[in-house]
């Protein structure tokens, strides 16, 4: 006969068991190993959403809002919004491009935190919108900065940011409609890849370059269940080693990506 007692140590060390499995509020958490000590700023990379920022060609509603609720009407104040996964400062989710693979809301929380590896291209892009980081460009960071860290945002700065709200300028467009802007190259986003990354940024439109067809870089990328970061905000203010990194996306359940709060901090 089991005995009601050791029943219940039964369910009580079952519990202990499931408890313990499970993270605590204040318990050390692993995720927030890699945060460095001794921040002292942070930058919102970021835009404010408004239905005043560059779409993506094609994309004709973007971002609406209504009024739910007025402080005359109701005493309080809501709205309800609508707007393009892909708009503003967004990630890119995996499944944007690869089937199967991760969206927005099923991106590992640990993978969302990294130090920032800034690569800075502004004068390459001032002479050729159509630039591609080369991997010789990454293997100068390098030589500066030391080897990639594993789990880095790499962040593409080429300056398009000064454009940004000017829908013609930021997308530079020729007469065919082609957009002329810089990217990475897909060698690049190789090495990067086998850097261990978590995933790639830009402060341009797109992680593939302007005049790309064929979304090269973003199938590979995407395809190896990495994020992409695009319509940054103020990369001017980040040395190119040093701030971490904080990726925010909307959790979005089923979301081929959706807008993110990114926030750097720094020494
Ligand atoms: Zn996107």
């Amino acid at each position: 006969m089991v005995s009601l007692r050791t029943i219940a140590l039964l369910l009580l060390a079952t519990f202990a068991l499931a408890m313990s499995a499970k993270p605590q509020t204040g318990a050390p958490t692993p995720l927030l190993e890699p945060v460095p000590g001794g921040m002292t700023r942070v930058v919102d990379l970021s835009y404010a959403i408004n239905d005043k920022l560059v779409p993506w060609p094609g994309d004709t509603r973007v971002f609406e809002t209504k009024v739910n609720a007025s402080m005359e009407k109701d005493g309080y104040f809501t709205r309800s919004f609508w707007m393009l996964e892909h708009y503003g400062t967004h990630l890119d989710a995996p499944a944007h491009f690869a089937p199967g693979k991760s969206t927005v809301e099923q991106i590992g929380v640990e993978r969302l935190f990294g130090p920032a590896v800034v690569i800075d291209v502004q004068s390459e892009s001032a002479k050729d919108p159509d630039y591609r980081l080369s991997t010789e460009r990454i293997a100068g960071w390098e030589k500066q900065h030391g080897k990639i860290p594993e789990h880095a945002i790499v962040l593409l700065r080429t300056g398009w940011a000064s454009r940004w709200p000017d829908v013609a300028k930021y997308r530079n467009q020729d007469a065919q409609g082609k957009m002329h802007f810089p990217g990475y190259s897909v060698e690049a986003a190789k090495l990067l890849i086998e850097r261990h990354v978590n995933g790639l940024g830009c402060d341009t439109l797109s992680i593939d370059y302007g005049a790309s067809g064929d979304f090269a870089v973003h199938h590979l990328v995407l395809g190896e269940d990495l994020y992409q970061l695009e319509n940054l905000a103020n990369l001017s203010e980040l040395p190119e080693t040093g701030a971490f990194l904080m990726v925010a996306p909307i959790k979005l359940e089923g979301g081929s990506g959706g807008p993110a709060r990114v926030f750097a901090f720094l020494p």
